[in-house]
């Protein structure tokens, strides 16, 4: 009997298995024609600067409108984009369409691009970097690469001169998702890096639990010491907003400020007044 049920079970779990795969190559041969049909678009979301009070930069958020499936995340597409290569062409197509619209925006405004390994390794990044900035006549300076720590790891030797490169331009360098890898500490000092954003993860508890609250202090202090501006990602309400000001932190991203938006809606988002932290009183850690 048991033996029948695990025949049953492995024919499941094949057909599951076939089912998944048949899904992938369904997904991969639309990804294959989606930049041709223009189906990619960029979202928006706001960099905001806590002593300045205002939106220093856009970070540039990938969307596939795909025409069947509607709107498919980046987290279901990216990594099979990496695995087949087509990351290539996807994150120049990227590049040059931020570049494009941030020659829209005022000249202090930043645009940030999330760079994956694979461009690293496969393609000539420093000059795909310096043709979609020449193409929309931005500055360098203007231009910031989000790149993961799996990035360095996968690659250390290979990755590590071209970052001095793309520096050496003056193209600004932010390690993204901080404090997801494992090597975090021994890494941050030995890479040009200019800005590290802490993952969302990090900000969650803050306000209800002081070892998170405390590990935060941590984590912009160190970014501090090594001379590194650091942002903090996923910030949903004022209570976060407010201790991370009190923590000085130099920015901030999330949905308390402003969800990811179509590149139309910049001028707008521009526009707007300073974002109240709200109270003045957030829970604070003794010194
Ligand atoms: P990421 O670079 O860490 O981007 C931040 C993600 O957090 C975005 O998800 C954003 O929408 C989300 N987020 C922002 N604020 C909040 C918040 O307050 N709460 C919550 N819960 N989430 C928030 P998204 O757009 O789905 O992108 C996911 C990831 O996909 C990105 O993580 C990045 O690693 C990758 N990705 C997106 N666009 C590109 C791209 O053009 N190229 C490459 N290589 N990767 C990209
Ligand atoms: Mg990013
Ligand atoms: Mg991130
Ligand atoms: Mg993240």
């Amino acid at each position: 009997h048991a033996k029948a049920d695990g025949r049953k079970r492995e024919r499941f779990f094949t057909g599951e298995m076939e089912a998944q795969m048949q899904l992938r190559h369904a997904l991969e041969a639309d990804l294959r024609a989606a930049l041709e049909n223009e189906e990619f678009e960029l979202h928006y979301q706001p960099l905001y600067d806590l002593s300045e009070r205002r939106i220093c930069g856009f970070e540039a958020l990938i969307r596939w409108n795909h025409p069947v499936r509607g709107r498919v995340p980046p987290m279901d597409f990216i990594p099979l984009a990496e695995e087949v290569g087509l990351i290539v062409d996807i994150g120049r197509w990227v590049l040059r369409r931020a570049c494009k619209d941030a020659a829209q925006w005022p000249e202090g405004i930043k645009v940030a691009v999330n760079v994956s390994a694979i461009q690293f390794s496969s393609s000539d990044l420093t000059q795909d970097v310096s043709e979609a900035l020449a193409a929309a006549a931005v500055a360098p300076s203007r231009l910031e690469l989000e790149i993961t720590e799996s990035v360095l790891m996968e690659n250390l030797n290979e990755v590590l001169p071209i970052l001095h490169a793309l520096k050496q331009r003056g193209i600004r360098i932010s390690m993204d998702d901080f404090g997801t890898g494992y090597s975090s500490l021994s890494y941050l000092s030995s890479f040009p890096f200019d800005k590290i954003k802490i993952d969302k993860s990090f900000v969650n508890d803050i306000i209800d639990n002081k070892e998170a609250h405390a590990i935060m202090r941590a984590i912009i202090l160190l970014g501090d010491a090594l001379g590194m501006r650091v942002t903090v990602e996923g910030v949903e309400t004022a209570a976060q907003m407010t201790l991370l000001e009190c923590e000085e932190c130099d920015e901030i991203q999330g949905y308390h400020i402003s969800p990811p938006r179509p590149a139309g809606d910049v001028p707008h988002l521009l526009s707007l007044p300073p974002k109240s932290s709200g109270a003045t009183d957030s829970p604070r850690l003794e010194r």
